[in-house]
């Protein structure tokens, strides 16, 4: 049995993928969340980051993005 993993779709070609350079991007499935370095003063909000070749289940084809 194949592993589901190994052929999947990619941020890439996520219609909640932003792209902010060659391979990477951020993930616009959710609104932003406040995050960032220590100590929490330098937090800001901000959506995951996330490179081009990432994935999840939350995989929407372009044009399909939306609430669920
Ligand atoms: S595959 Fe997942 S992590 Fe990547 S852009 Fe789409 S929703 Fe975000």
């Amino acid at each position: 049995m194949s592993d589901p993993r190994l052929n999947h779709p990619t941020c890439a070609e996520c219609a909640y993928f932003q792209s902010n350079g060659a391979t990477s991007g951020t993930c616009h499935r959710y609104p932003p969340s406040f995050a960032g370095e220590h100590p929490a003063e330098h937090h800001t909000w901000r959506f995951p980051a996330v490179t081009s070749f990432s994935w999840c289940g939350e995989f929407a084809p372009d044009g399909n993005a939306g609430p669920r």
